[in-house]
């Protein structure tokens, strides 16, 4: 058995280097692996010995020699690649949604909580929301549940409410707050008390989890509506303190699963409310509120995470409890970075330790900082379309998620994007025979495919700046071709000057050019700073860009995509790099 895990895993990690620059990911392989050599849970230690002393290895090959190796244990592979790009152009479409009748009018519901700002973990759970909601012309709720005071902040309702529009490109119908519903559910909590199908248990934790887990009933169980009602009024002014009673649903204490037995729906929170101040003591939890909104807010879909599939079960029993109506449940695997932070209290915690500059620092996995780099809405949304739904869990490294996201990004912003030139190693080069130059300038359209936009125009000059590495990789006699300009040949390469030749315009097959360059006017050029994705900056120059919007992405030829933020006040462009 070993031995064919390590056959498999060399194929894999192979595979793994062969698509990442030629730097194979143990971790990455593993989800990959688990699923043919389940007995690997059993002797992680060394499996995973194995799986590195595999990758190390391969890690130490060229890129030449790991496609050699690979092509010889997987022939068809290029065959495979070819028809995983094909398939991830396919237009995807996801599967229909169950319905109690064909003329049902779908109403769905993203519903986090304003505990942080939104990141790669959430973009799932909305945008499969999102695209039901198109698939069937439905409506789209956004609801902010907020009824645990402790950890949410202000700032990020706003933040959320800004993201989901932008995620679904104005696909939201309707904005709801639970602090601002409190007493409907107030109402409906009595209900339940009243009914004898909630009451008032202020066991300790430990004593109560004892009696639960033994499928015995605590001794407020048997309360009487009055008595529950009482004390519930109790907890709701305050004189009942935090952590002295729980507002517990009674569910059938015989259920195979402790989970399900008596759960608490309401408890006293004494912490400040962002909005709300400390005039509310009593917080209605969240299997309480979302039955009861899910309800009459008319949601037809519940569209979420895996981790809340035994919440629909605790919420359909508050729904039969109300005489509430149901909603189909679809629950969608979780997405496991092998290599994102996403816990929400963590990243919470690189914002205020300032490890970060704000939740929109290019290194953070949250949704405004991919917004900020220049990943448009409509690539998350084909990202996702393209995976389809499903409820097995899934693992998938930075890189993998990445290749994906760009691959389709890349395909609108190479329409949409306005070329222009950036050098951030300047160079000089100087051109020898500046009178043998006819023409009086030269001009580059903003888009090869869109005439329409027009042309930009940099003037002849003897002396231009190019790139660094392209200056290194010239030596004398080489001949090179400025874009769209001409055939040059290096006669002296000087410390930090070429001396060119200027051969002529036209592009002619039979020169052997070593490269063709971009190139900026010394000039006609501006100032810029960009901003990589691991947040170094690096100060440049570009061609004249004109008035940008913030947001708008330019392709530097040659160097990549980028999306332009702000102006400083000396002048300076300040872009963020936002891909290949
Ligand atoms: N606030 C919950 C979450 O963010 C919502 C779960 C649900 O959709 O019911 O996980």
């Amino acid at each position: 058995m070993k031995d064919s895990f390590k056959e498999t895993a060399t194929i894999l990690a192979l595979e793994n280097a062969t698509t990442y620059n030629g730097k194979a990911n143990a971790k990455a392989l593993i989800g990959k692996l688990m699923p043919q050599f389940p007995q690997m849970k059993d002797d992680m230690k060394s499996y995973m010995k194995t799986l590195e002393e595999v990758t190390r290895e391969i890690n130490e090959l060229s890129p030449e020699e790991q496609k050699e190796k690979l092509l010889k244990l997987n022939p068809a592979f290029d065959k495979e690649q070819e028809e995983k790009k094909k398939s991830r152009e396919r237009k995807a479409e996801l599967p229909d949604l169950p319905m109690n009748s064909e003329k049902e009018d779908i109403v769905v519901r993203f519903s986090p909580a304003p505990s942080g700002n939104l990141h790669l973990g959430h973009l799932f759970p909305l945008l499969y929301n999102y695209l039901y909601k198109k698939k069937y012309n439905g409506k789209m709720i956004l609801r902010l549940e907020d009824t645990n005071p402790e950890k949410i902040a202000k700032e990020n309702y706003d933040r959320i409410i800004e993201d989901c529009t932008w995620l679904t490109q104005d696909g939201i119908d309707e904005i709801v707050c639970q602090s601002d519903r409190l007493e409907l559910y107030y109402k409906e909590l009595e209900k339940l008390l009243q009914n004898g199908h909630a009451y008032v248990c202020s066991c300790a934790p430990d004593d109560f989890k004892n009696y639960n887990d033994n499928s015995q009933a605590c001794p407020h169980r048997t309360q009487a509506p009055e008595e529950a009602l009482k004390l519930y009024k109790n907890m709701k002014e305050g004189i009942i303190k935090e952590g002295e009673a729980a507002i517990r649903f009674k569910a059938d204490l015989e259920n195979k699963n402790p989970a399900l037995r008596d759960f608490p729906i309401a408890r006293v929170k004494e912490a400040e409310h962002v909005r709300l101040g400390n005039s509310v003591k009593l917080w209605p939890m969240y299997n309480l509120c979302v039955s009861i909104d899910d309800a009459l807010m008319n949601v037809t879909h519940v569209i979420r995470g895996k981790d809340h599939e035994i919440n629909g079960f605790r919420q359909d029993m508050i729904k039969d409890a109300l005489n509430l109506r149901k909603s189909y449940y679809i629950v969608v695997g979780r997405i496991n970075f092998t290599d994102i932070e996403l816990s929400k209290s963590k990243l919470t915690i690189k914002v205020e330790n300032k490890e970060v500059s704000g939740w929109d620092d290019p290194r953070m996995p949250t949704v405004i900082a991919f917004r900020k780099r220049g990943f448009r809405a409509k690539a998350f949304e084909q990202l996702i379309l393209n995976k389809g739904i499903s409820k097995r869990d899934s693992t998938i490294s930075k890189a993998e998620f990445m290749k994906s996201l760009e691959f389709y990004n890349k395909q609108i912003l190479d329409k949409e994007a306005d070329r222009a030139y950036c050098i951030t190693e300047p160079k000089k080069l100087h051109i020898s025979n500046i009178k043998d130059i006819k023409r009086k300038d030269i001009s580059i359209a903003y888009h090869p495919e869109d005439e329409g936009r027009g042309k930009r125009t940099v003037p002849i000059e003897e002396d231009y700046l190019v790139e660094g590495r392209d200056f290194d990789a010239l030596e004398t006699n080489n001949i090179f071709r400025l874009l769209h300009f001409g055939n040059f040949k290096v006669i002296e390469k000087k410390e930090d000057t070429l001396n060119c030749e200027f051969l002529g315009e036209e592009l002619d097959k039979n020169l052997k050019l070593s490269r063709s360059i971009h190139y900026l006017s010394t000039e006609d050029k501006e100032d810029c700073e960009i901003v990589l994705p691991d947040a170094s900056k690096v100060s440049a120059f570009s061609s004249k860009t004109g008035k940008l919007r913030k947001g708008q992405c330019l392709q530097f030829e040659r160097y990549g995509f980028c999306c332009f933020d702000h102006e400083e006040e000396n002048g300076v462009k300040v872009y963020y790099f936002t891909q290949n």
